[in-house]
């Protein structure tokens, strides 16, 4: 059997995840990740896809952040046909994430066309809208964690939590062939252990191969209790109340306790129509508030805040 794995982003980079298998029974993608960071990173966005969209029958999703999910809508413009599978928060958060993603594109795209025109420079176009995003949702079908299903005949896949957001999932791939199936893990992004919100990760089982993300590199990740979360976030905001500072705070808004902390003096949280959004998706299926326009942080300069509201990455 010939079997091959592609990576087409997050490779000398962190962003832009995106894993093509092939096999004999059809080709499917494990992530569809926007690059975020510099310019350069960003420019890769607006490249065609190194591979046909029409031939990906499936499309697998590890988390809803942007750097594994923000270049769907773009994929099913460009050809996509086939269906994609999350787990259900992952849908749900990418009901929200992707619209504003396509938002946000706009709005950007907007700005630079205003400077474009006083240069006498051509126009662009967004990677995708708000609108092409929401199109893109009705390729999305849930699945629940643990539990074997069939992206495509002769291939089974299963969402074990991995801990690191809502709805986050490592996937394990089991492909037909002789004499045994194969079977491959893509780990996506792994969380840490005691959280407060969240179970700790789940421990995958047999693997033939697997593809573990790095963002740490060569580094350790400390070991860190959830009472010693509190204290370092504790003294973080005790530093910055002292020195009469803002403490801008990339988190829903459940996870900050203003009684605790007594950060009234401070925003609690960039982005406050995000975090009534996530709030929402915790209570979850509670319906979602409305919101209009793009999601941005109010307190540093806009442009700047943009990027972090598309980013939300990790
Ligand atoms: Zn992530």
């Amino acid at each position: 059997m010939t079997l091959s794995l592609h990576i087409h982003g997050a490779a000398g980079t962190v962003t832009g995840s995106c894993h093509r298998l092939v096999t004999p029974h059809g080709a499917l993608l494990v992530d569809c990740g926007m690059f975020q960071g510099p310019k350069s990173l960003r420019a890769l966005n607006y490249r065609a896809f190194p591979f046909a969209p029409a031939e990906i029958a499936a499309v697998l999703f590890t988390h809803a952040h942007i750097d594994h999910s923000g270049l769907f809508p773009k994929l099913t413009l460009a050809g996509f046909q086939g269906r994609a599978f999350a787990t259900e928060a992952t849908r749900d958060l990418l009901r929200w994430l992707l619209p504003d993603a396509g938002a946000i594109q706009e709005y950007d795209v907007e700005r630079l066309n205003r400077r474009n025109a006083r240069r006498a420079e051509p126009e662009v176009v967004p990677i995708y809208t708000r609108a092409d995003a929401e199109a893109s949702l009705s390729f999305i079908d849930a699945q629940p964690y643990d539990r074997w299903f069939e992206p495509l005949p002769g291939v089974r896949a299963r969402m074990r939590n991995a801990g690191h957001i809502l709805g986050s999932a490592f996937i394990e791939i089991e492909v037909d062939a002789a004499p045994r199936p194969l079977r491959l893990v893509f780990s996506g992004d792994v969380g840490p252990l005691d959280k407060a919100l969240q179970p700790d990760p789940a421990r995958p089982g047999r693997a033939d191969v697997a593809l573990v993300e790095s963002t740490y590199g060569n580094r350790s990740r400390e070991p860190i209790s959830e009472a010693g979360r509190r204290a370092v976030l504790g003294r973080e905001l005790e530093t910055a109340l002292a020195a009469g500072g803002n403490v801008v705070v990339r988190s829903s808004r459940s996870s900050v306790r203003r009684k605790s902390w007594r950060i009234s003096r401070s925003s609690s949280a960039a982005g406050s129509c995000r975090a009534r959004r996530s709030s929402s998706i915790r209570r979850w299926p509670a319906a979602p508030p409305k919101c209009s326009g793009p999601i941005v942080p109010r307190s540093a300069g806009r442009r700047a805040d943009m990027r972090s509201a598309a980013a939300s990455s990790g």
